[in-house]
Order: structure tokens, then sequence, then C-alpha cells
């Protein structure tokens, strides 16, 4: 076959504890991953020339290099020179669907699905564990994005243990259009408060969170608990900055869902249901309490499955 069209899913954390700082300069993480429903559609198609081409039509998404779509190729091109020689360039075009700057990984699960894409297109074979330390180079979160369903991620995101999968839980995802957040500057900002934290009376230290209950909330499939254990160590630095994240996230607490969270380093807020029925009823009450049309809302299923081809 010479082209394939992949679902590619987005991801929100359960939860997202900043353990330290590592030698490599990475933080030390623990987190709780989960693919959902909302999801690019990404088409690859081998081409005549000898190129790796990106096209899409979104204006926040770089076509050129710096498209993690396009690095995954440059990569696969790079380790497997001859496929590459045999099967001549690209032609990639992303369908995107997943909100960009975002914190839903929107990027990381576009490597991901070029990768899997190619490993298909040039009939390498490769295994999972091979797909996945070759996403390991392209960043933390693509590693998670080629498997998808539910992990715990430690390392720098990038070590991955599968928790069973929770099907049957809604979210509805808030995220004002105008608005993006750095990735990078979340992390460099909650390294400097983690810093100083003693002087600031406003940081709150990490004290006593871990992970565990949250990973027995969702092995014994507790709704109820899950919502209750949500964690997101960055919320403590993107909150205070923006005040309308904050607004938004006390909005989705108040129409009595499990639970309300900002996913990764935001500025995607996340309220979790037990019901699509609670999900739009959710997303209804929010939408009355906040009429801006800049602010999008999504209802988006958890989903056990990261790439796959689309059928
Ligand atoms: P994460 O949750 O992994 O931190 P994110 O969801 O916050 O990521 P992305 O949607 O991946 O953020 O976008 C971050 C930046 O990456 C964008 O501003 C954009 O310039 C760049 N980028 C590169 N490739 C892509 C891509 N395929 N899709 C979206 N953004 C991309």
């Amino acid at each position: 076959m010479r082209s394939y069209s992949l679902i590619a899913p987005a991801k929100i954390n359960l939860y997202l504890e900043i353990l330290g700082i590592r030698p490599d300069g990475y933080h030390e993480l623990a987190m709780v991953l989960q693919s959902i429903d909302l999801a690019d559609h990404i088409h690859l198609s081998a081409s005549s020339t000898d190129t790796i081409r990106v096209r899409c039509e979104h204006p926040q998404v770089p076509t050129d290099k710096t498209n993690l779509a396009y690095k995954a190729a440059e990569l696969m091109a790079v380790q497997f020179p001859d496929a590459f020689a045999q099967y001549g360039g690209v032609e990639i075009t992303i369908d995107k669907r997943i909100p960009v700057a975002a914190g839903l990984a929107g990027g990381s699960t576009d490597g991901a699905a070029v990768l899997v894409g190619l490993d298909l297109l040039w009939q390498l074979g490769l295994t999972q564990s091979q797909l996945q330390e070759l996403a390991a180079q392209l960043g933390s979160d693509v590693p998670f994005c080629v498997a998808g369903g539910t992990a715990i991620a430690t390392g720098r995101g990038d070590q991955l243990s599968p928790l069973p999968s929770v099907e049957n839980l809604y979210v509805v995802l808030g995220k004002y259009r105008s608005l993006t957040v750095s990735t990078a500057w979340a992390y460099q900002t909650y390294r400097q408060h983690a810093g100083s934290n003693v002087a600031d009376p406003t940081f709150e230290p990490r004290l006593g969170v871990h992970s565990g209950p949250m990973v027995k909330a969702i092995i014994h499939k507790n709704a109820r608990e899950i919502g209750q254990r949500l964690h997101n160590d960055l919320e403590q630095v993107v909150l205070p900055k923006y005040p309308q994240v904050l607004q938004l996230r006390q909005a989705f607490q108040d129409t009595g869902v499990l639970g309300a969270m900002m996913s990764g380093s935001g500025p995607t807020v996340f309220a979790l249901c037990e019901s699509y029925d609670q999900a739009q009823q959710s997303q209804q009450q929010v939408r009355a309490a906040f009429p801006d049309p800049d602010l999008n809302l999504v209802v988006a299923q958890f989903s056990s499955t990261g790439i796959r081809v689309a059928s």
C-alpha cells in the first residue's frame, strides 16, 4: 500500500507530579496519562521525490522542519536509510482537530503517528518497544502517544507502565482558543518557584502527594476516587497567571462532576464525568456561564488505544 491514514488521539493527565530535576536537566516526573477520543487525522503517502513534506491548514501549526511530524519522518529516514532510499519521500497531511499548545500532546501524537505510519509504509515490522525507543528521541510524551490507553509514566515521562483501561469515563475539555501556554515556560517557572518556595507564601510545596492512590483508583475502576485524586503540580504556576483558566476550572467543578483539573501544562481544563449525559450537562452549564465564543468546549471519551490505522 502506498498510503496510510492514521488516527492520532490526544491525551490528558490525570496526575502530574514533579519529583525533582535530573542530572540531564529534565524534570523527574510521575504522571498518569490517559488517551481520549479527540484525535488528529494524519495521512501519509509515498511521494515520487526524496523529500519530506508536511501540509496542515491550521494557522498555529508550522509545516517546516520544526513540526514534530516532520522530525519523526526525518528520524525514520536517518535510522532506516535503505527503506528511505527504496520507498522515497513522504507527504504528511495533518487534519488538526486537537487544540494547539493546549496540554493535550497534539504535536507529540502527530509525531507518534508518523513513526507508526512509516513503519507500515516502509514495511519495517518494528516492535512496539522499538517504536517507543524511537519515540523517546522525539519527546517525552511521544512514547505514550504510540501505545495510548492508560499508563503511569515516570523518568522524564518516557518510562511507561500500562494500567488497566478505564473506557467508560468522559471529559469536557475547555480551552480559550486565543490562549496558549508554552510547556517549557510552565516547567521553568515551576522550577524557579520550587527553588524559592520557602520565601513565596503563595506557593504550595508538594507535601504528601503521591501517585499510589490514583493508580489504585484506576485499578479498581473507581470513578469517584479517580475524580478526587486528580492532581497536577503545574496548576500552581499556570492558574495564578491565567485567572480565566482558574475560573473555568471552578465553573466545571461547580457543575457537580467527578473532578476538574488542568491537563499537562494547560491551558486546557477538563471536567471528569461518569456518563455522556453528565458531560453534556456540564458543558451546557459552563457554556451558559461563559458565553464567550473564544471558549471552546468539547466532550470526549476515554480511549484505550494509541495510534491506529483509520478503518
Ligand atoms: P504537550 O502536552 O506535549 O506539552 P501541547 O499539547 O501543549 O504539548 P502542542 O499542541 O504539541 O502542545 O504544540 C506546542 C507547539 O509545538 C506549537 O505551538 C507548535 O508551534 C509546535 N508544533 C510542532 N509540531 C506540531 C504539530 N504537529 N501539531 C501542533 N503543534 C506543533
